[in-house]
C-alpha cells in the first residue's frame, strides 16, 4: 500500500500563503470524501463544485476541488478513498479563515478503505466541523459560512487575517468589505461596497420553461468592476432599488464564471443576484468608490483602433432627435439618438445612444463622462455607448469642472474640428481623399466585411498592383465631354444612344480590373479612366493605338506598369452576380506614393511617445 505524505495536513493548516514549496509540492493524500456542493444551473451559469476531505493518515482537512477538475469526479476517476497525488494547491484567506483549493492532482490508486485513523487537525483555526457532512451539503459553495457563527477563531487564529479586511476596514457595522477584484466562486460570506455605474433595461427572454425577465448592472469599486444579473423575482425586488450612481453594500449573491459574450468587463466572474441577496444603500459620504477614467482627448480618437473602447469626457453641444432603425442582424427595431460632444482639444465627435438611454436623454449642454464607449470609424471617428459602457451626466470630478469652466469662458465660441471620413460617407462619390494614417490592410478590409451593408464603405489602402486583367482594358466611349457612355460602331460611325449622336472615332476609356496586394492579402480593385492614365502614363487612346501597332510593345508596357505600389481610396459595396451577392471594390482615387509623406508618417509614428513625454516635461 502507498505511503501517504504524513504531516502534510498539519503543515497545510498552518502554512503561510507564500509557502510555494508546500503548495506547489507533490503530496500523496487520500480522499475521505468528495461532496457535490451547489447545483450547476444553466440559467444562472453557476458551476458545479466539489468539496473534498484530504487525509495524510494522521490528520484530515477540507479543501475545494478547482472546477477544472470536476471531470475527475464526474467520470469516477476519483471517489471516496481514492489515493491521489496533489501537485498544485492554493490557499486563500477569507475573513481570517483558510480555504484550500486543489488545482491539480493525479490519481494514484483506488483502495477500499480509509488508511490509518486520521483526526481533525486540533487548532483554533480549524473552523469547519468537517465531519458533519450534513452541514456541508446544506450550504452550497460556502466552506466557511457555517464557521462564522463561531467566535473563537478570529482572535486566536494563527493564520494571517484576511488581507482585504485589513486593507478596507469594516465600514458598516462590523462588516468586512471585500474588494470586487478578489471575488471568486471559492469565497462566500463577503460584502462588497460598490457603486452602480450602469443598469440595463429590463429584458425579456423565453426558453423551454417559458417567459422570463432579467436585467444587469455594472458594479464598481476601487479595485475593479463586475457585472451582476438578476432574473424574474429579483428583477421585481431589485431593479428599482439599484440606482445608477449610488453606492450599495451587497452580499449574498452567487459568484459565477462570466459569460464573456455578454460583457466587456475585465472580470472573469460575474454575480448572480438572488432572492436572498442583500442590497443596502451606503449613506457614507467619504471612502466611496469613484469611477476611474482614462480620458482620451477627442482630437486623439484617430489613434484609437476601430472597435476598441475608451473613456471620454465632453460637453453636449447638440442633441439629435430619437430615430428608429432596424438592425441588419436580427431585424429588430431599435431607437437611437446622436449627440455631438466637444472638448478642450477643440474637436467635436458624434456619440450614439441606444434604447432607453436614447429615449430618455434630456441633458443638453451637460458634461458627459463616458467609460468604455466604442470607437467606430464611421465619419472618420465616432462613438457609441453600448450596454457595458458607463455614462455619467455632470459628474462631480475635476475634469468635468475644468471642461465646464473652459467651455463657458471660451469653448462656446470655438470652431470645432471634426474627424474626417476617409470617403464620401453615405452615398458620397468619394469626395474625401487618401489619408495615410487611415490606411487599412486588405485583410482587415475583408475581415471587417466592408461593403456588406446597405451603403458604400470607403477605405484607404496602400497596395501594389500585381496583375492587370489584359482583355477589355478599355472601351470605346462617346466623345462628348462627361458623357463617357459606351458607343457602338455602325455604318454612320460610333453612335452614342444617350446623346443620340454618332462620332467618326470613339474616345477609348480605361476600365481596369487590378489584382492588388499588401502584406495581409490580395483584392481585385476596379478602376476607370483616371486609374489607367495613372498606371500607364498614357491615355487609353494611346494604348489602344500601341496595341493595334504592336502586341509586343503593349505587353512590355503592361509588364513595366505592374508591381508598382499606389495609394488608393476605395469604395466597397455589394452587388449581385448570378443571383449571388458579392463585394466589389472600386477605386475612387489613385495616387503615386509620396515618399516624403511616407517618411514623415513613419517619423511621426516613431516620435509620438517621446513627443508626448517632452510636452509633459515642459508643462
Ligand atoms: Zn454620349
Amino acid at each position: 500500500m502507498v505511503n501517504l505524505s504524513t504531516g502534510i495536513c498539519a503543515r497545510l493548516q498552518t502554512a503561510e500563503q507564500t509557502d510555494l514549496d508546500l503548495f506547489d509540492g507533490e503530496h500523496i493524500l487520500q480522499l475521505l470524501s468528495v461532496k457535490h456542493v451547489g447545483a450547476g444551473n444553466s440559467t444562472t451559469g453557476a458551476v458545479e463544485r466539489y468539496r473534498i476531505i484530504l487525509s495524510d493518515g494522521e490528520y484530515f482537512l477540507q479543501a475545494m476541488l478547482a472546477t477544472q477538475l470536476n471531470g475527475l469526479f464526474q467520470d469516477n476517476s476519483i471517489q471516496k478513498n481514492t489515493i491521489v497525488k496533489v501537485t498544485k494547491m492554493t490557499c486563500n484567506f477569507v475573513q481570517g479563515k483558510r480555504l484550500l483549493i486543489v488545482l491539480a492532482l493525479d490519481v494514484v490508486e483506488h483502495v477500499d478503505q480509509k488508511i490509518g485513523n486520521p483526526a481533525s487537525y486540533p487548532t483554533p483555526t480549524q473552523e469547519v466541523p468537517a465531519t458533519t457532512t450534513n452541514d456541508m451539503d446544506a450550504v452550497p459553495s460556502a466552506p466557511v459560512q457555517q464557521a462564522s457563527t463561531s467566535s473563537s477563531h478570529q482572535t486566536t487564529s494563527t493564520a494571517p487575517t484576511a488581507q482585504t479586511a485589513q486593507r478596507r476596514p469594516a465600514a458598516n457595522g462590523n462588516r468586512p468589505i471585500y474588494p470586487i477584484e478578489g471575488l471568486s466562486p471559492y469565497q462566500n460570506n463577503w460584502t462588497i461596497k460598490a457603486r452602480v455605474t450602469q443598469k440595463s433595461d429590463i429584458k425579456t427572454y423565453s426558453n423551454q420553461k417559458g417567459e422570463g425577465q432579467l436585467f444587469n448592472v455594472t458594479l464598481m469599486d476601487d479595485t475593479g468592476e463586475i457585472r451582476a444579473t438578476g432574473f424574474n423575482q429579483v428583477v421585481t425586488a431589485l431593479y428599482e432599488r439599484l440606482v445608477v450612481g449610488k453606492v450599495y453594500y451587497i452580499s449574498g449573491a452567487r459568484v459565477n464564471i462570466a459569460k464573456k459574450q455578454f460583457s466587456h468587463l475585465n472580470n472573469e466572474y460575474e454575480l448572480g443576484l438572488e432572492k436572498n441577496t442583500s442590497v443596502e444603500e451606503c449613506l457614507d459620504t467619504d471612502n466611496l468608490p469613484t469611477i476611474k477614467y482614462n480620458f482620451v482627448a477627442l482630437s486623439d480618437l484617430e489613434s484609437q483602433p476601430k472597435d476598441s473602447t475608451c473613456d471620454i469626457i465632453g460637453l453636449v453641444q447638440a442633441v439629435g432627435d430619437v430615430t428608429e432603425i432596424t438592425t441588419k442582424t436580427n431585424n429588430k427595431k431599435v431607437t437611437k439618438r446622436e449627440l455631438t460632444l466637444v472638448d478642450r482639444s477643440e474637436y467635436s465627435v458624434r456619440l450614439t445612444l441606444w434604447g432607453k438611454q436614447a429615449e430618455e436623454f434630456s441633458s443638453p449642454d451637460s458634461v458627459l463622462a463616458c467609460k468604455g464607449v466604442k470607437v467606430s470609424d464611421f465619419g472618420g471617428r465616432s462613438l457609441s455607448v453600448f450596454s457595458s459602457s458607463t455614462m455619467v451626466i455632470n459628474p462631480d470630478i475635476q475634469e468635468a469642472h475644468t471642461l465646464r469652466g473652459w467651455y463657458d469662458n471660451q469653448g462656446k465660441d470655438v470652431t470645432y474640428s471634426a474627424h474626417q471620413s476617409s470617403g464620401g460617407g453615405a452615398g458620397g462619390g468619394g469626395g474625401g481623399g487618401f489619408v495615410r494614417k487611415e490606411v487599412r490592410s486588405l485583410g482587415d478590409v475583408k475581415s471587417s466585411q466592408l461593403g456588406q451593408g446597405d451603403r458604400n464603405d470607403f477605405f484607404c489602402s496602400q497596395a501594389t498592383v500585381v496583375f492587370m486583367k489584359p482583355d477589355s482594358m478599355w472601351y470605346p466611349a462617346c466623345q462628348k465631354p462627361d458623357c463617357n457612355k459606351k458607343v457602338v460602331g455602325d455604318d454612320a460611325g460610333w453612335r452614342c444612344e444617350k446623346c443620340d449622336q454618332s462620332w467618326p472615332q470613339p474616345q477609348y476609356r480605361y476600365i481596369m480590373t487590378l489584382a492588388c496586394s499588401d502584406y495581409s492579402g490580395q483584392a481585385w480593385l476596379q478602376g476607370f479612366n483616371d486609374v489607367g492614365d495613372m498606371i500607364f502614363g498614357k491615355t487609353a487612346d494611346e494604348m489602344f493605338a500601341i496595341k493595334e501597332d504592336s502586341e509586343i510593345k503593349f505587353t512590355e508596357l503592361v509588364q513595366a506598369a505592374t508591381c508598382e505600389p499606389y495609394n488608393f481610396l476605395c469604395r466597397a459595396r455589394t452587388d449581385h452576380y448570378n443571383g449571388q451577392p458579392r463585394v466589389r471594390y472600386g477605386i475612387s482615387r489613385i495616387q503615386k506614393l509620396d515618399y516624403k509623406e511616407e517618411a514623415k508618417y513613419l517619423r511621426d509614428m516613431l516620435m509620438s511617445p517621446w513627443g508626448q513625454t517632452a510636452v509633459a516635461v515642459a508643462v
